[in-house]
């Protein structure tokens, strides 16, 4: 019979991004050992993951353990992906299609490996160490170059029947709106996504060179994203006032909507919120109430991530301790 793991279980984590691939070596009370990250950028895969396991195995060498001390392993990684497969073909790298990474790591270490996509993996990562800790109904939000969401619900995380619950960002929030990446139209990431809100401002500030938020990324209109634009609001430029007001709008009436539908007792939301703090956070709670129940508001502490930029590290563990959870091998940490 399967015993409940003591602290010191060691779990291997890789966060998979597209310009690097990172494996942390962690315990499951949430201390960090160690990480390294590996580029990706433009390089094939046959290249790229001998020297991820290599870096999981330095990360053991560098703290006297070996594979045989490992308890599980787990991958957080960008879609699009296959699951059940194990595979992952991220839009931003070509060569990259039905890579079989979590089979390659299995073997590699060959140690029981957990795999689930970035975002479900940011919420784990949140509900066992972050903002999400105590609570049994918790949506993230990465509020980042795409906009997307994990969902745990009555104390699991929601896969849902293809593994594709949490994809928050496509859901539609106006018939007349930008075409979105994914090929609807109207999406709330064509709203708030960093790289949405990057190519409109692109094509509206176009041929304004003197524009501030052109001015804030450097004076080059291909350099201007959300941190830019934010600058610039809190300049008071006129633009960037408006648009960054409607940003926080349109994040309340997609957020508001998910309250309503999920009954969380926490939101917690990643990136922008973070990065940006009350600046985001003030105007988006004053238009939260006008897209959700005022009970469901009531039951909701919307939070800010508080892994940060740290998030990536505790991903991949989280995922595997989420495994590890749904087996009853592992208890979260308010429960001990
Ligand atoms: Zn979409």
């Amino acid at each position: 019979m399967r015993g409940v793991m003591y602290k010191k279980s060691y779990i291997l984590g890789f966060d998979v991004g597209g310009t690097k691939i990172a494996p942390c070596l962690g315990t499951a009370d949430g201390e960090i050992l160690g990480s390294v990250r590996i580029d990706n950028k433009h390089r094939d895969p046959d290249d790229v993951l001998p020297e991820v396991v290599e870096g999981g195995m330095d990360l053991l060498e560098n703290a006297g353990l070996s594979a045989l001390d490992l308890t599980a392993i787990g991958i957080g990684a960008p879609g699009p992906m296959d699951i059940p497969a194990g595979t992952i073909s991220p839009a931003n790298m070509k060569t990259w299609v039905d890579v079989p990474i979590k089979q390659y790591i299995a073997d590699g270490f060959q140690v029981e490996t957990f795999f689930d996509n970035d975002a479900n993996a940011g919420a784990l990562a949140e509900w066992f160490f972050g903002s999400g800790q105590g609570v049994e109904d918790m949506l993230y939000l990465t509020l980042s170059t795409g906009i997307g969401g994990g969902i745990i619900s009555n104390g699991h995380l929601v896969q849902g029947a293809t593994f594709l619950a949490g994809e928050c960002g496509h859901v539609v929030i106006d018939l007349e709106g930008p075409e979105c990446n994914c090929g609807m139209r109207g999406c709330y990431e064509a709203f708030c996504g960093g790289r949405a809100v990057a190519q409109r401002m692109q094509r509206e500030l176009a041929g304004q060179p003197e524009s501030c938020v052109v001015k804030h990324a450097g004076g080059n209109i291909r350099d201007v994203d959300l941190l830019a634009l934010e600058k610039a609001a809190r300049d008071g430029d006129g633009y960037a006032v408006n648009l960054w007001s409607e940003i926080c709008e349109r994040n309340a009436q997609a957020i508001g909507m998910f309250i309503n539908i999920l009954n969380p007792s926490r939101v917690v939301l990643g990136t922008l919120a973070w990065a940006a703090g009350d600046f985001f956070m003030k105007p988006f709670l004053e238009h939260l109430p006008r897209f959700c129940w005022g009970e469901t508001l009531a039951a909701c502490e919307v939070s800010v991530s508080a892994l940060g930029r740290e998030i990536g590290e505790y991903s991949g563990i989280a995922v595997a301790l989420n495994g590890l959870y749904d087996q009853g091998r592992w208890r979260r940490p308010w429960e001990k």
